[in-house]
């Protein structure tokens, strides 16, 4: 039983606050906090006493700011925090956890506003902060980052001896019927994608151009899907965790049209991160776009297919043999939106983001310091995902294709 605030109301917050009240046994109060309070009402009032719990409270806060964060954690007094507003607010609001005492969890890691560069060097310096004081971090909850490296640890310490390869595979083979849409947060989103490509091969990274390397892959239930790598940044973590892999890799599907776009958007100047002058006044092209592209919170309605994410890894078994080994999750559209009004990207990071607070709260992810999500028991994980709507499966010694 445990008081928890999610900072963020967009279509993850919304799926968090689905799930925490969902889980009344171990979430007895929540409260929903973000820049726009009307956003968090329109949720609470949607889940209302849906689940049978407590009402959600609501508030409004600027995550920017850290005393303001600070008084709200010391008027609600939380266990944990779960951080699912955006990766700019991620320091300020580890800040504020460090002063009111409380723990944190968040799904992507910190990024300057300035600067399409995320990296784990700011909130791993925090190490010592979160050890000394005695609370918990958990970084990167979502599903990539998130359940692809619950999935890593759970295939290292329940079939490999020593894992060499590692694809991380994300298919998402919906339709939500938009001629362009990002599926979540379009400025982080278009910010990731438009990187130059990045994989680890034989202990350094090796750089492609954007989109570069690509090849269609099967995925289950969904057939072949042009499939494309990218840098996520999970990668980092896990080449630090586990020292084994010889090459750890990320693909992500996209369709034609949506390269196109964005192609177009990067031509002429949309995807800019810096302020330009506008009839005098400051604006930044990237925030504009995000102000006219379709809410992905909001994308549900009509959004059909599935997504099938999971990790394709190649090593050797407990016994010293060559083994493959593919474990996954296939998520609908439709039954995500069903249950919680979002779409299944919404829907699967949201899902584990709780599950990480709920691992906190039961004592099975607790230990003071911060932390990615591999470096946890994956087991207590593994099974909620199975309880929670997102259930996995594996392929032992199929072709992995690559
Ligand atoms: P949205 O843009 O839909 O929602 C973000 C929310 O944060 C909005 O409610 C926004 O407020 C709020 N917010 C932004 N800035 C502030 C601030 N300064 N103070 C308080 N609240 C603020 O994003 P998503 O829900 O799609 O994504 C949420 C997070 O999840 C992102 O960090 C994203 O990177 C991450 N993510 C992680 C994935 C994973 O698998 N690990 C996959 C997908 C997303 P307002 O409503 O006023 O704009």
């Amino acid at each position: 039983m445990a008081k928890v605030i999610i900072i963020g109301a967009g279509g993850v917050g919304t799926v968090v606050a689905h799930k925490a009240a969902q889980n009344k046994d171990v979430f007895s109060e929540i409260m929903l906090a973000s820049r726009t309070k009307s956003k968090c009402d329109a949720i609470a009032d949607a889940i209302g006493t849906k689940y049978g719990n407590k009402k959600i409270q609501t508030a409004q806060v600027n995550a920017d700011n850290v005393e303001e964060l600070v008084g709200l954690f010391n008027d609600f007094r939380p266990e944990i925090v779960i951080n699912v507003a955006l990766p700019y607010q991620d320091l300020t609001i580890m800040d504020a956890c460090l002063i009111a005492k409380v723990n944190y969890l968040d799904t992507a890691n910190y990024e300057p506003l300035d600067e399409a560069k995320f990296e784990y060097k700011w909130q791993w310096a925090y190490q010592d902060k979160f050890r000394e004081a005695g609370l918990t971090a958990i970084l990167g909850c979502g599903f990539d980052p998130g359940v692809t490296s619950v999935f890593t640890a759970y295939s290292n310490k329940h079939h490999f001896s020593e894992m060499q390869y590692l694809d991380i595979v994300d298919c998402n083979a919906g339709d939500h019927g938009k001629a362009f849409a990002t599926n979540f947060n379009p400025e982080i989103n278009i910010r990731e994608v438009t990187q130059k490509g990045k994989y680890w091969e034989n202990g350094q990274w090796v750089w492609t151009e954007p989109h570069e390397i690509h090849k269609p892959l099967n995925y289950p239930n969904i057939g072949p899907k042009e499939s494309y790598v990218i840098y996520h940044e999970e990668l980092e973590s896990l080449v630090k965790n586990f020292p084994t892999l010889k090459r750890a890799r990320f693909w992500m599907t996209f369709g034609q049209e949506y390269l196109t776009h964005l192609r177009v958007i990067q031509n002429i100047g949309m995807a800019r991160i810096d302020p330009i002058l506008y009839n005098g006044v400051e604006i930044v092209p990237i925030q504009f776009l995000k102000a006219v592209l379709p809410n992905p919170g909001e994308l549900g309605e009509n959004y059909t297919g599935e997504t099938s994410i999971g990790c394709r890894i190649k090593g050797l078994d407990k016994s010293g043999k060559e083994i493959t080994y593919y474990i996954y999750n296939n998520c609908s559209h439709e039954a995500a939106y069903k249950e919680t009004g979002t779409q299944g990207v919404s829907y699967t990071t949201g899902v584990p983001a709780m599950i990480g607070a709920m691992m906190f709260l039961q004592g099975f992810w607790k230990k003071p310091g911060v932390f990615n999500v591999e470096e946890f028991d994956p087991d207590p994980f593994m099974e909620q995902l199975n309880k929670q709507g997102l259930p996995w499966h594996e392929i032992i010694n199929g072709d992995l294709e690559l």
